[in-house]
């Protein structure tokens, strides 16, 4: 097993100890949960120009060279401007990050088809997943591409239309009775033990390669900002394995000797189900966090309804190194956000996403001058579900040009009445 990776190795975030990668994840020295890490990186040549493929980055990445990769043809997504959103926040400039534009509608493409190919390359046949909906889609669909069998364990969150998408893909999709995602981890763990399954869940707590595919969109902003990146990144937390990887791959540009100064990272989080923003405002370390699971999650954002951080190892040191927030957003907030992004700019975020654009607005210390770059994670058309529910009566009019006329006379500035 652990074939074919000479150039990384585990790095601790909590006591900075490094060892050799094994099958033991947990720091030697603290017992803490371990981060791969490169040892040796590419030339900085590797960066030039702009994003073309995920699989540009390999050198970057923890997969044996030889791996013959299997793709959908992930990463390498549009950076948009958002110019309307930018003044109403008082922002010198905003950009989104249209994750959205990945092959199954979310970042967590990035992060599975890492672990998906590292686990082919270590002779697995079967993947399973904890997911609320888009690691299962996800896990489905690199699964169903590389002739795999994936096993999802979808816990009480997962929308409806999340389940539909992971069962399309021809997954076997179990739905887990408990309100706990540890106690679903827990099971699913076991079950890959038992069965030789891999864990392919994007948690590194439990499983460093299957957060490692985060990076890759600090590597892409640095050739869309052509190496000027924005004074924030903001970005939605669930269990942290987004802002945690991308803080990770700011680092490599770093070590690289790309960049000086790393940009402040915000996580956005429901004020319902809120951990990152507790642990930072307590000071907590990584173990006391870990004693203060949140209580009964509250939020319409499921997919961000972590009750403890999945990846607090690398998201609670990518907050307070790079002097920046954590930022609590209510659901009508979300549910606002999500309406003025889709009018102003056009694209339709889900709406754990939508924590995300909302905190742009509650960013501290800035101004006229501050440049913004906001992750747009994952994608409104996985949960239209939630959006007809509130959706406006639609006119209904006969095939008639005069009643056409009439409506259009009556309709005033109605697109205004529709539900924020
Ligand atoms: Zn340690």
């Amino acid at each position: 097993m652990l074939q074919g990776l000479s150039r990384f190795q585990f790095h601790c975030f909590q006591c900075g100890a490094d060892s050799a990668v094994s099958d033991a994840f947990t720091c030697p020295e603290c017992g803490s949960p371990q981060s791969l890490q490169a040892t040796a990186f590419p030339d900085a040549d590797l960066l030039k120009g702009r994003p073309n493929s995920l699989w540009d980055y390999q050198p970057l990445l923890p997969i044996p060279p030889t791996t013959d990769i299997v793709s959908l043809g992930e990463g390498a997504t549009p950076l948009v401007s958002a110019p309307a959103l930018a003044a109403e926040n008082h922002l010198g400039s905003l950009d989104l990050k249209n994750e959205m534009a990945n092959p199954t509608g979310s970042f967590k493409d990035r992060q599975v088809v890492v672990g998906l190919n590292w686990a082919r390359s270590q002779g697995h046949d079967t993947v399973a997943v904890v997911s609320s909906g888009n690691v299962a889609s996800a896990a489905a669909a690199y699964a169903a591409r590389a002739g795999m069998r994936a096993v999802l364990f979808m816990h009480g969150q997962a929308s409806p239309a999340k389940i539909a998408q992971a069962q399309a893909y021809g997954a076997t999709v179990i739905s887990v009775d408990n309100p706990s995602p540890q106690a679903v981890f827990e099971l699913c763990i076991a079950a890959c033990k038992e069965h030789g399954w891999y864990h392919l869940s994007t948690a590194g707590i439990y499983e460093p390669w299957n957060v490692e595919g985060a990076k890759t969109i600090a590597y892409e902003l640095y050739q869309q900002y052509d190496g000027n990146l924005p004074h924030w990144i903001v970005a939605p937390v669930g269990g942290g394995g987004l802002l945690g990887g991308l803080w990770r791959g700011l680092l490599d540009l770093k070590a690289m000797g790309l960049l000086s100064d790393l940009p402040r990272l915000a996580g956005a989080q429901a004020a319902g189900c809120a951990p990152l923003k507790q642990a930072i405002d307590n000071d907590w370390s990584l173990e006391e966090h870990l004693e203060h699971p949140w209580e009964n999650p509250d939020t319409i954002a499921g997919a961000i309804a972590d009750d403890i951080l999945f990846d607090g190892h690398t998201v609670l040191p990518a907050i307070r190194q790079t002097w920046g927030a954590a930022i609590n957003v209510t659901d009508d907030e979300m549910i606002a956000a999500q309406t003025r992004l889709a009018r102003t700019t056009g694209l339709l975020c889900e709406i754990a996403t939508a924590a995300a654009v909302a905190a742009t607005a509650k960013l501290p210390v800035v101004d006229k001058n501050t440049r913004v770059c906001c992750i747009v994670s994952g994608s409104g058309l996985k949960d239209l579900g939630r959006l007809a529910e509130s959706a406006i009566p639609v006119p209904q009019i006969p095939a008639d040009f005069d009643a056409l006329n009439s409506l259009l006379d009556n309709a005033g500035t109605d697109t205004d009445t529709a539900p924020q």
